[in-house]
């Protein structure tokens, strides 16, 4: 399988803009993959993420950018994210609200860890749902990495939940962990991993 993807190189648009989502996807996605975000092929609408579940958000943006697509564009498929970090002792929140829960990356964690500021059980999950649309099928596959908010934020390194999420077997938050220690284990990668064994 591998041998074939160096051999036939495909070319795949992730329905992202987020550069650190991009520089992770295309670190994890194994070589003869292009991976094109939602700026080179020129889509810049809104997508309205109405869904109430991470899967059916996932798949509102794959086909909203698999409509946008023409044979011209000499592209084999697109693929698109969601993710939600699910936390025990609040029921799973924030879920498909994880973007939007307090508003900005920042303001996010901050209330993340207000909540849990008095429970004891600060086990919590990313989840990734990942929705490819290739050859005019549609399949879904998801990531899961387990882990606990810390009780402060620390490191500088990921993107909006990684400063107050540790994953299992580490004692550092994906913050302060190397990029290549989150592509080995996160939610996206394992999805990927996924989503690489249907191509
Ligand atoms: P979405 O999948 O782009 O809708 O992201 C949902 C929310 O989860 C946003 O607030 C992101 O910042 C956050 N998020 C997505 N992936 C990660 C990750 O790998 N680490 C930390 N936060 C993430």
């Amino acid at each position: 399988m591998q041998i074939l993807l160096y051999l036939c190189s495909m070319k795949l648009v992730f329905a992202s803009n987020n550069a650190h989502k991009l520089d992770e996807v295309r670190a994890i996605m194994p070589a003869g993959v292009e991976v094109l975000s939602l700026r080179d092929i020129g889509f810049d609408a809104e997508i309205d993420e109405n869904g109430a579940t991470l899967e059916e958000n996932s798949k509102i943006k794959a086909e909203a950018v698999a409509a946008f697509i023409n044979d011209g564009m000499m592209i084999d498929g697109v693929f698109a994210d969601d993710t939600g970090l699910e936390i025990k002792a609040l029921g799973g929140e924030p879920g498909v609200y994880t973007a939007r829960w307090a508003g900005e990356p920042a303001a996010n964690r901050k209330k993340a860890l207000a909540e849990l500021a008095e429970k004891t059980n600060r086990n919590a999950q990313f989840r990734t749902v990942i929705t490819l649309i290739k050859d005019g099928k549609t399949v879904q596959v998801s990531g899961i990495v387990r882990g606990q908010i810390a009780k402060e934020e620390y490191g500088q390194g990921g993107f909006g939940y990684d400063p107050i999420f540790i994953p299992d077997g580490y004692d550092k938050t994906f913050g302060e962990l190397p990029a290549e220690v989150k592509n080995g284990i996160s939610h996206r990668a394992r999805a990927l991993q996924e989503l690489v064994k249907l191509f």
